[in-house]
């Protein structure tokens, strides 16, 4: 049927500089280098700005200004940390339109969820780790637990904005100074929140940001005066810099990637797990670490459950991020489309049969259709390899048993979801399974209040609610 597009205006993203350099110690500076990288649209291929890619000098000088902010920082009451977040938290709100916009323009994803999940999201971090800054003395009355020091936090293009805010807002409650690296394919939001902490006044060296590739992640991470590392991103990369940081007194936490089943019962609500599922795998084209990216249907409802799933997929509207209307936007970056390609293909020639639904992709930027895979069997490489897009791989089981046995049967231990009404059989499985958030007939729900990360190759560490703040203290 036919639909009028509504489209955001991308002049609402704010002027955006034609080339970037670093923000350090309050000021927008020069990289000592001369290396510089491109970001573009993924929508439109067009190239939005150039950015600095930092080098060891710059990181250095970067750590410098996080160490000498961290005396004065540190010191502050609590109560006063908190001012500058609740302000960081308002301003974020205020800006909220012209943030999502750039970030929608910069990674592909639809506004609508920019607007409506990512954006909120992050103003109640900083909302809810502001509450925190001043209520840290859970040791006991007069033995606050002491903040680690300067924070190295590496972070990776799908959530831009939302990974800068689980890394930054609870390292500053709980008194550390922070020097972030965003992904090289999404620079623009971490270099505009540099300005949101100068509007805030908060004071400088606090919060540094250095833009760059992997190597400025590397030098970041392995710098001697960072005392903390937070990193988000690919299992490889993780592992890297464990061994990197292994003798050293840094303390690390690390959120990887996932291979989450979405589980569904014969007595589960067949429409709102079908919305469960759509949500699970292509909210954010699929690029989510706890994605629900293998479905485990159970066999006596295969058949009816597909259909409806198909019937759904269907109308999914795919195409230009800043159209209200799009579900599914561009996929962040030539090299992760394809990385989801070949997989697919691997898919194929490993014998599972693909679909998706007919649907035009625009001609230019990178695009990928929604796509399901059915006849998978557990050891196909669909079925334990994190994709990374919008690609469902479905499964089927007989009993409670058996679900959770495959379910728990990747290297990955993110995140789950269960559709049944059963709730002694929801407490039962959650137990059971080794995900480090399990939904129960709702999936891809995030709230600052809650702790999240990973059992095995996902990583160690919580980010987020109380137990986010221990990442960055010395309780
Ligand atoms: P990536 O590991 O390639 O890159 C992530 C970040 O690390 C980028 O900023 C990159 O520049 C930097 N980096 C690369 N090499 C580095 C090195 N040797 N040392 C230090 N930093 C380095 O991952 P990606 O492709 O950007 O992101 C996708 C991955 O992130 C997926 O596997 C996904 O599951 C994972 N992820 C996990 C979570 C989570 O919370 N568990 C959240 C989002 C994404």
């Amino acid at each position: 049927f036919e639909y009028a597009p509504a489209p955001e205006s991308p002049a609402a993203a704010g002027d955006i500089a034609t080339s970037y350099g670093h923000f350090i110690g309050g000021e927008f500076v020069d990289s000592s280098g001369s290396e510089a990288l491109k970001t573009v649209n993924p929508a439109t291929e067009q190239v939005l700005a150039s950015f600095a890619q930092g080098t060891d000098e710059d990181v250095d000088r970067a750590v410098a200004a996080a160490r000498k902010a961290f005396a004065d920082w540190s010191a502050l009451p609590g109560s006063e940390r908190a001012k500058y977040l609740f302000r960081i938290a308002r301003i974020i709100q205020e800006r909220s339109r012209e943030l999502a916009v750039l970030e929608s323009i910069d990674n592909g994803k639809p506004i609508r969820e920019t607007r409506d999940v990512d954006l909120p999201l992050v103003a109640a971090h900083f909302f809810y780790y502001a509450g925190w800054a001043d209520k840290l003395d859970y040791a006991g009355y007069g033995a606050a637990p002491k903040p680690l020091g300067v924070a190295g936090q590496v972070i990776p293009w799908n959530f831009p904005l939302l990974m800068l805010a689980w890394k930054i807002a609870p390292a500053l409650a709980t008194g550390n100074t922070v020097v972030l690296k965003p992904a090289e394919t999404t620079p623009l939001t971490a270099l505009r929140f540099a300005e949101i902490c100068r509007q805030a006044g908060l004071p400088k060296g606090v919060v540094n940001i250095v833009t760059g590739d992997g190597r400025t992640g590397a030098a970041l991470t392995a710098h001697p005066d960072v005392n903390k590392v937070a990193f988000t991103g690919s299992t490889p990369v993780g592992r890297a810099i464990a061994k990197q940081l292994a003798g050293t007194r840094k303390k690390l936490s690390l959120e990887l990637g996932g291979k989450a089943a979405n589980i569904v019962f014969d007595d589960a609500p067949l429409d709102q797990a079908v919305e469960g599922i759509v949500n699970g795998i292509f909210f954010n084209q699929g690029h989510v670490c706890c994605a629900g990216s293998r479905l485990l249907v159970q066999e006596s409802i295969q058949d009816e459950l597909l259909d409806a799933l198909k019937r759904r997929m269907g109308t999914l509207r795919v195409g230009d991020p800043l159209d209200k209307n799009t579900d599914i936007g561009a996929i962040n970056s030539a090299e992760q489309l394809a990385r989801i390609t070949a997989l697919t293909e691997i898919g194929e020639s490993e014998g599972a049969e693909r679909w998706s639904p007919a649907c035009e992709l625009p001609g230019t930027g990178f695009w990928f259709k929604p796509t399901l895979f059915t006849g998978v069997s557990q050891a196909h490489r669909i079925a334990q390899e994190e994709i990374f897009g919008p690609v469902l791989s479905v499964l089927t089981f007989r009993t409670p048993a058996e679900a959770v046995e495959k379910a728990n049967n990747t290297p990955y231990g993110l995140s789950a979801g269960i559709w049944t009404e059963k709730g002694s059989r929801i407490l039962w499985m959650a137990n059971k399974l080794k995900a480090g958030v399990v939904w129960a007939n709702t999936f891809n729900k995030f709230d600052p209040t809650s702790p999240f990360g990973g059992y095995k190759e996902s990583g160690y560490g919580r980010e987020g609610g109380r137990h986010g703040l221990e990442a960055y203290l010395d309780v």
